[in-house]
């Protein structure tokens, strides 16, 4: 079939105007944006790696792409807050460039995660490399807690040498690095001191950054009660909150009664953060589940992901959400706890959020409606009605995910 030179050239001058309007547009998903108060069915532009438009009806004849979003929710890429991401060779050094760790980018955009943030691998002395083989080689955005221990999460005698927890490097190297370390971390002491958290908040406090402390390592255990009044300062960070484990640490829910312990509020109120940190085996229902019914909930869901929790009861940010939201949380709070809340609490407010301007990083989902059994690792297993699946992931406005072809045209490998 022959075409008239004019319409041809209208066709072109067409694709010219249509390369230079959106990258993508995504139509009628229910979009949830805490930070903008959004909850209702949107559709959203994007262009040169940005938000530039979420508006009730946005012409899809203008976009390189669009993504048919009807029926699925869209949200904020997801900012995993804990997780062991410093993956190396060296065989006897745990999840410092060890094999306890794993690569960021074969996790995170199949379940909507677009940035991560490294809790503690790497300590100052380690923290090149890190930034060398991890920050700088991957796709997914990987921020990091910088271990108040210098050798970081090398394991054995190293995260028990008082010596090599230095407040003043630790703090000065943070804010050398700012552009990729949000916080300093303390975790496996297993003295009955609370030197090292005490360290560890000065190292915070000179660089101006939270402290995410894992406590508790000690038999008998220290006071949770004297952690979060005394030594940790309002927005650091008690990570694994719903931890019950057989010894060396107390839990916020006392298992006796199922009834959240009194300072637990005060706590709260002080502005201390709980963090999820799910882990292999840091997070039980029988924590988890009075805690929610009794209206506390934690300000951040994260996984914890290392090889210890990828195949085990964790699995990945989704199905942790999931659970959440089988414990009673509505979606709306379980979104705010993977987006907003994570982005304040180190400080990236410039992260979890759809605003214009901001940079596209996007996630769309399926909540899928079926049988599901979200387990702990005790064994105990509700059967859900509901769990959700990552459709798309955006990353900086490129699709890097895409579940079951949901844009048009389809986005083509080419790595
Ligand atoms: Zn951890």
């Amino acid at each position: 079939m022959k075409y008239p030179l004019l319409f041809v050239a209208c066709l072109m001058m067409n694709c010219q105007f249509q390369a230079q309007t959106y990258n993508i547009v995504i139509k009628g998903g229910h979009v949830i944006d805490p930070v903008n108060n959004i909850n209702e069915v949107m559709d959203i532009a994007v262009k040169d790696g940005k938000i530039f438009m979420v508006a009730k009806n946005i012409d899809g004849r203008d976009a390189m792409q669009v993504v048919n979003a009807e029926g699925l929710y869209v949200t904020p890429g997801l900012i995993d807050m804990h997780v062991h991401v410093f993956y190396g060779t060296f065989l006897d050094q745990q999840y410092m460039n060890g094999p306890s760790s794993v690569v960021p980018d074969g996790f995170t955009f199949r379940t909507g995660v677009t940035t991560v943030v490294d809790a503690g691998c790497a300590g100052w002395r380690t923290f090149p490399a890190f930034k060398r083989q991890i920050i700088d080689r991957s796709q997914t955005r990987v921020l990091a807690f910088l271990n108040i221990v210098g050798e970081g999460m090398r394991g054995g005698p190293f995260e028990q040498n008082l010596k090599d927890m230095d407040p003043n490097v630790t703090g000065g190297f943070a804010v050398k690095n700012s552009g990729d370390i949000v916080g300093i971390k303390l975790a496996h002491y297993s003295g009955h001191d609370c030197t090292p958290t005490d360290l560890a908040v000065e190292a915070g406090k000179l660089a101006d950054m939270p402290m995410m402390v894992d406590f508790g390592g000690s038999d008998p255990p220290l006071s949770i009660e004297d952690l979060f009044m005394k030594h940790l300062r309002p927005g650091d960070i008690f990570t694994h909150c719903f931890a019950q484990l057989s010894g060396g640490r107390e839990y916020i829910v006392d298992p006796q009664t199922a009834k959240v312990r009194p300072f637990v509020r005060a706590a709260l109120d002080r502005g201390i953060i709980f963090d999820v940190g799910y882990g292999g085996i840091s997070f039980a229902y029988s924590q988890g589940i009075p805690a929610i019914k009794s209206g506390i909930y934690p300000h951040v869901i994260s996984t914890d992901l290392h090889i210890g929790s990828m195949n085990g009861a964790m699995k990945d940010l989704l199905t942790t959400m999931s659970k959440f939201l089988a414990m009673g949380m509505d979606l709306q709070s379980v979104i705010k706890a993977t987006t907003m809340t994570p982005a304040r609490v180190i400080k990236r407010e410039e992260l979890g959020k759809l605003s214009v301007g901001s940079e596209a990083d996007i996630a769309i989902f399926n909540l899928r409606k079926g049988k599901f059994g979200l387990f702990d690792h005790t064994g105990f297993k509700i059967e859900a009605d509901r769990k959700l699946e990552c459709e798309m992931t955006i990353r900086a406005g490129k699709i890097v995910y895409d579940l079951n072809g949901i844009a048009n045209p389809i986005t083509l490998s080419r790595r």
